[in-house]
């Protein structure tokens, strides 16, 4: 999935576009959010969800010397049931440019009174492929003015608000592009 032009990049909404168009696909009872370069290590660590709650994969990333880099992250790969994700409202919408969308995910997920559920750290294994910062998802500083205010706008802001135009749905033998 990709964002037409030469906008500033939206992680958390594009992820709701995914999820909203996929499920006009099928009844599927397990997302997998998936950032694009992260490498999966180990093939214990199961693709599947947590019946009982949001699951974050990628709990040790080479780049982070294979262990959380702080208690509450939650970015990376993260796997929700389809009611999971309508109950934290999805991913925000206004976080443009990097960081800060998966502080406020794991915000909604206290908020919406779940937990995060994680494998071992000895088993969420990831390696990051190497890249430069992209251009167009420059680093906002002003995230964490956003990130105060998330116990106000989480059901307001999400997939009740989303809105978007897509321009093109290419269905390819393994993935649909859109
Ligand atoms: C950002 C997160 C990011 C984390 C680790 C935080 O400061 O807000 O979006 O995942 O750093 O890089």
């Amino acid at each position: 999935m990709t964002s037409a032009g030469n906008c500033t990049f939206n992680r958390a909404k594009l992820l709701n576009v995914g999820v909203k168009e996929a499920l006009k696909d099928e009844d599927w009872d397990c997302l997998f959010l998936h950032d694009v370069d992260l490498i999966p290590e180990n093939d214990h660590n199961l693709y599947t969800c947590d019946p009982w709650n949001p699951k974050h994969a990628s709990v040790a990333m080479n780049k982070f010397g294979y262990s959380l880099p702080y208690p509450q992250y939650f970015g990376g790969v993260s796997a929700l049931t389809p009611d999971q994700y309508m109950k934290i409202n999805g991913f925000p919408n206004e976080y443009w440019g990097w960081g800060g969308e998966d502080d406020d995910i794991a915000t909604r997920v206290r908020l919406a009174g779940m937990k995060i559920s994680r494998p071992p750290v000895s088993i969420g294994h990831y390696k990051m492929v190497k890249h430069k910062s992209d251009k167009g998802n420059e680093e906002k500083p002003h995230r964490f003015d956003l990130l105060v205010r998330t116990q106000r706008t989480w059901t307001q802001d999400g997939m009740n608000s989303l809105s978007y135009a897509l321009l093109a749905r290419e269905l390819r033998p393994l993935y649909t592009n859109l």
